[in-house]
């Protein structure tokens, strides 16, 4: 949906070298989720047996899982999420590319962000959404800050600006109701404790 001269371009002007995970990340792309476990598993050097004790669910389910039979339900693909520090997203082969749906960044598991207990916000890329605080309070400030850091000889300025103000408000964060008015959003604040 964002052409070559898209938001990719962010990370690479920031300058984010490329993180270990990345080459993995790239390798599990169109992989089935049988096959994504197994790898995934294999690489820690688990066997089908310790990885069971660690879900505290049966060796067989790990096997049905790695067969294809039956896939892991949501509780523990969050598990495995944590165990094994990748997306829900990657272990299920990757059926979408993720966008930051604040800046518009294309998300792999090292530019997303987190939840205050480390576990992946799948939503948005981690310099958007900060601690469990969102870095930009309104589209104008967010359009600002892309514009000083992606624009460029081949990008002018004014065409940044134009792209941002075209493609931005399409994004799910800035077409909740409180947001994308201009206004200063409260973040969200997860309350300690409420569990
Ligand atoms: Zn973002």
């Amino acid at each position: 949906m964002y052409g070559p001269l898209g938001l990719r371009r962010n990370s690479l002007l920031l300058g984010f070298p490329p993180p270990e995970w990345y080459t993995v990340c790239e390798v599990m792309t169109n992989m089935e989720t049988k096959d994504v476990l197994r790898e995934l598993r294999t690489a820690r050097g688990l066997s089908q047996e310790e990885l069971a004790g660690r879900l505290h669910v049966t060796r067989q389910a790990v096997s049905r899982w790695e067969t294809g039979e039956t896939t892991p339900n949501p509780e523990t693909l969050k598990l495995l999420s944590k165990l094994f520090q990748v997306s829900i997203n990657t272990l299920l082969g990757s059926p979408q590319q993720l966008l930051c749906q604040c800046c518009g960044m294309p998300l792999d598991d090292a530019s997303l962000s987190r939840e205050a207990d480390g576990s992946f916000n799948e939503e948005y890329c981690k310099w958007c959404y900060v601690d469990g605080e969102f870095a930009y309070s309104t589209l104008e400030e967010l359009t600002e800050f892309l514009v000083a850091h992606m624009s460029n000889a081949h990008w002018p300025a004014e065409q940044v600006r134009a792209f941002c103000t075209a493609q931005l408000p399409k994004l799910r964060h800035w077409q909740r109701p409180e947001r994308g008015t201009g206004g200063a959003c409260p973040p969200p604040s997860p309350s300690p404790g409420s569990r």
